[in-house]
């Protein structure tokens, strides 16, 4: 089975050709010293010899159809096979969904992203396959923090966004109460382009969340543009995200620009809205881009008798979708956020 990838030294192509297999546990150590552990099928670690001051997780296709984020790991991961570079941190590398990249698909029966923190066992059980899943990412993500207590650790989760966006790339920092934001992350995702942040307001089932709260990471879910399908990325686009993260894994210490709230946009989520019935429906069309705002009492979407409206002065709106189950989000309102706690 690990001939191929020995071989060919491509680990998407690997993951994929194994969907349908158990991929069993396999550990192997490259001449320059780093041990290389396939944990499962799309799960791999790089541990170098000595020297590691993070543990650092690197995951994508938690929604499969999100092929930048894919692609991007996918190089890191055959570079590092092929020795062209050599990571000098601990990294574990996970392609989430590989059944729903196989189908071009966001998922197959269920939205991975709202399925960590213990949500793939609660009501349905683990009664499909995103589930089981779920709660296994979460013991790979537990081992690999829990067998050392001596680094930073962090996980960005990469995805791409469903919609257009006005701040192309942007990322979601998970609710953390009693800690302050870091100023330090905020300027590694801003060299990765990520300049937009969201801060949000309230415990969440996803996956960087789960990363955060348990493991007192630096986790994030970071939205890398817009979802494109195989091939059709321009990578260009990904330069500095693919330039920071390299450095991340390779280097002790990345050079970071000063904290410049200036440079930033930052918001915080000022509320979920939430599908109480099938009718629900917003006022606004399926161009609308990402983060586009609205003034107070402005009708952002109907349900029944109910207007749901702006109730702030100015809220802008993120990840909108009324085809969701009754109970999900159906969009997050955002204010802007200049006075949170950045140390
Ligand atoms: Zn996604």
């Amino acid at each position: 089975m690990f001939q191929q990838l020995m071989d060919d030294k491509d680990f998407l192509a690997f993951t994929l050709t194994n969907i349908n297999n158990k991929v069993p546990e396999q550990r192997f150590e490259l001449s320059n010293k780093t041990t290389v552990t396939i944990l499962d099928n799309g799960i791999i670690c790089f541990n170098p010899a000595q020297g590691s001051t993070k543990d650092i997780v690197l995951s994508c296709a938690i929604h499969g159809n999100e092929t930048a984020p894919i692609e991007i790991c996918n190089e890191l991961i055959n570079n590092l096979l092929k020795e062209t570079i050599v990571t000098k941190q601990r990294v574990l590398f996970i392609i989430g969904n590989p059944d729903s990249i196989l189908s071009q698909t966001r998922f197959v029966e269920e939205n991975m992203n709202r399925l960590f923190s213990g949500a793939h066992s609660s009501g349905l059980g683990l009664s499909n396959k995103e589930r089981v899943r779920a709660k296994k990412l979460e013991e790979y993500v537990a081992n690999f923090y829990l067998q050392n207590n001596s680094s930073q650790r962090i996980h960005y989760d990469l995805h791409t966004a469903i919609k257009p966006s006005k701040h192309e790339k942007f990322a979601i920092y998970p609710y953390r109460p009693g800690r302050s934001f870091s100023a330090d992350q905020i300027m590694f995702l801003a060299g990765c382009d990520v300049d937009t942040i969201l801060f949000h307001h309230e415990p969440t089932t996803t996956f960087s969340y789960y990363s955060s709260v348990q493991f007192k990471a630096d986790a994030f879910t970071v939205e890398l543009g817009k979802v494109m399908p195989f091939g059709e990325n321009d990578m260009l686009k990904f330069a500095n995200t693919k330039k920071m993260l390299l450095q991340l894994i390779t280097q002790q210490q990345v050079e970071l620009a000063p904290f410049d709230k200036d440079k930033l946009h930052l918001y915080k989520v000022s509320r979920s809205i939430n599908k109480q019935f099938d009718d629900f429906k917003f006022t606004f069309d399926k161009t609308t881009v990402n983060f586009s705002g609205f003034k107070q009492n402005h009708v952002l979407a109907t349900e029944g008798d109910t207007e749901i409206k702006v109730i702030y002065p100015y809220e802008a709106i993120v990840f909108p979708n009324e085809n969701v189950p009754v109970g999900q989000r159906t969009v997050l309102c955002l204010v802007p956020a200049p006075n949170e706690d950045i140390q």
